[in-house]
């Protein structure tokens, strides 16, 4: 593989090394670290449910036993869709679940869990005999903040750091300034400096509750630590339905001066800290620079100037350990690089796995800015996969026909290939399938603006599922197809079996129909897949999502 960035094998190399020893000394996962599967375990049953399964699938019925499948050449549709198993899957994400159980809940970039999540992926690659490459690449990593209340009552509120914040940690009165607790919650709270006179902030440690609306958070901020506060809690206005939840703004411009930790709360916890003697404690601790790595694994093809790519993000947030936002992703791509291990494919395969996608597609957009022109040129077209099993799923395939959604982004010509192959795949599943919007709201950003044909699927986020989804999906309509995004509570059990099995499939089938051939995206000649396998035409599109039915995943922020 040519050099692509700066590469850091040493430091993972020996974590490895001692994670490897430890593992096969004491059987037990290491602090942090859990050891790759040797897909033994699991196998037999996979094979069992495999036989059943090929039939439903149009495969043959013979899925050999998992052993097999890592020594074999999985060259043909048949074999390949019977080695991806949903077991397979399930345990990369068990031991995703188990890494961020192990580091506090989390496996967000900057942290010993997404460090973990690394090694694992390493680990599991190497394994496979796949060339495994890290690409470090810079990043600040913002440790979470904390906003607690003392008394009247103990409690710990979600918070969130406003941009232009100072750092420190304040215990003191919480003094609220001119706020509006009583409907309709009318809001001039810490607009004038008139708001702060009679109150007492000449202590060391005070703390200013102030009340969104009227005036901007910086003149309130600044405002506050005017009049001698030493932090600041600013809370939603509550005066409406959208204006409750937490708030997290921007102190800039007007507020450049401040220096003082200003932090966020929603309104119902804003109206709990405005109790009469009410203490808290506000802890903003100062950026660092925390370089991180993405993960680059490939295997060689006859073609090597015609690579195909494959990617997901493998951080999640700070809330929480993303096992469907990515570990998904994440864990289908590590089962098809398993699978594939042994495939001597016409083109070189590369399987990507990203760094801190949710703190704005830093790790691939870094990862592409490194290449030099004449690298790019060598990827033949880019896969993304992000968020693939939703538990209230509904298909979605990046719709770069545009059939559904106006893209917003140029879209790479080659990608509407990309997508029909998708929506091939579905047809030949019975799935019902639909657009999700070619936002480049993910890591296939940065290859479409630099006009790599991408594509990808996506099983939805936030947004609500509509009664009609419901009826051609099933699952529950008015709830997220994700009820958990971005939360604490995306978890091992946030997930759907089905979405999570069709979709890894998917990914087997896409990956494998472009090492052999990426003739239909960019013209470069290649060979059809060993084996005799029908490839139906699209069924088309559902047509229940657009103008802001679909992607709506985004970062964090
Ligand atoms: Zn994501």
């Amino acid at each position: 593989m040519s050099g692509t960035g700066h590469t850091v094998r040493r430091r993972h190399a020996l974590a490895l090394a001692l994670a490897g020893l430890l593992t096969a000394v004491l059987l037990l996962p290491t602090a942090g670290a859990v050891a790759a599967p040797q897909k033994a375990k699991s196998a037999q049953t996979a094979k069992a449910k495999g036989a059943a399964k090929a039939s439903a699938k149009g495969r043959t019925a013979t899925a050999p036993p998992a052993q097999a499948c890592n020594k074999r050449n999985n060259n043909t549709y048949q074999k390949v869709l019977g080695c991806v198993t949903l077991e397979g899957v399930r345990e990369h994400q068990a031991a995703f679940q188990a890494i961020a159980d192990a580091n506090g809940g989390t496996r967000a970039a900057g942290t010993p869990g997404y460090d973990a999540s690394v090694d694992y992926v390493v680990q599991t690659m190497e394994a496979a005999g796949w060339n495994v490459e890290l690409h470090e690449f810079p990043f600040t990593y913002v440790p979470p903040p904390t906003l607690q209340q003392l008394t009247p009552v103990s409690a710990t509120y979600e918070t969130g750091i406003f941009t232009g914040s100072g750092t420190g940690t304040v215990t003191g009165n919480v003094i609220p300034v001119d706020i509006n607790l009583v409907p309709p919650r009318a809001s001039t709270s810490g607009c004038e400096a008139a708001d702060f006179a009679g109150l007492n902030f000449s202590g060391p440690n005070d703390i200013a509750l102030i009340q969104r609306g009227t005036c901007d958070f910086g003149v309130k901020a600044q405002n506050a630590q005017n009049a001698g506060a030493e932090a600041v809690i600013i809370f939603n206005q509550g005066n409406d339905p959208t204006r409750e939840d937490l708030i997290i703004g921007t102190l800039l411009p007007t507020g450049a001066g401040v220096t003082i930790p200003v932090v966020g709360a929603s309104f119902a916890d804003g109206s709990a800290l405005a109790q009469p003697g009410s203490t808290a404690r506000i802890q903003v601790d100062p950026a660092e620079s925390r370089p991180q790595v993405n993960v680059i694994a490939e295997l060689p093809g006859k073609n090597d100037d015609n690579v195909v790519m494959a990617g997901a993000h493998l951080d999640s947030v700070q809330r929480g350990p993303g096992i469907n936002d990515n570990g998904s992703g994440s864990a289908a791509l590590l089962e098809v690089g398993q699978t594939l291990s042994k495939l001597k494919p016409e083109n070189t395969i590369r399987l990507a796995w990203w760094g801190a996608e949710e703190s704005g597609l830093i790790g691939s957009n870094q990862y592409v800015a490194s290449l030099s022109q004449e690298e790019l040129d060598r990827i033949a077209l880019y896969l993304n996969f992000d968020m693939i099993g939703s538990p209230n799923y509904i298909f979605m395939v990046y719709d770069s026909d545009e059939s559904g959604f106006t893209a917003p982004v140029p879209v790479p010509a080659g990608s509407t290939a990309i997508e029909d192959l998708f929506e091939s795949f579905y047809t030949l599943r019975n799935e019902p399938y639909d657009d999700a919007e070619f936002s480049g709201r993910s890591d296939y950003q940065a290859f479409i603006l630099n006009g790599i044909p991408s594509g990808g699927l996506f099983t939805g986020a936030e947004v609500p599922k509509t009664p009609l989804q419901a009826t051609i999906w099933g699952g529950v309509a008015g709830q997220q197809y994700d009820p958990c995004y971005h939360l604490a509570c995306d978890t091992y059990a946030n997930n759907s079996d089905h979405a999570l099995e069709v979709n890894s499939d998917a990914v087997a089938f896409a990956v494998l129909t472009y090492a052999y051939s990426t003739q239909t995206v960019n013209g470069v000649r290649g060979k059809r897949v060993p084996g005799n396998f029908s490839i139906p035409a699209p069924a088309g599109p559902e047509g229940t999502v657009g103008s802001g039915g679909g992607d709506e995943h985004d970062e964090e922020s």
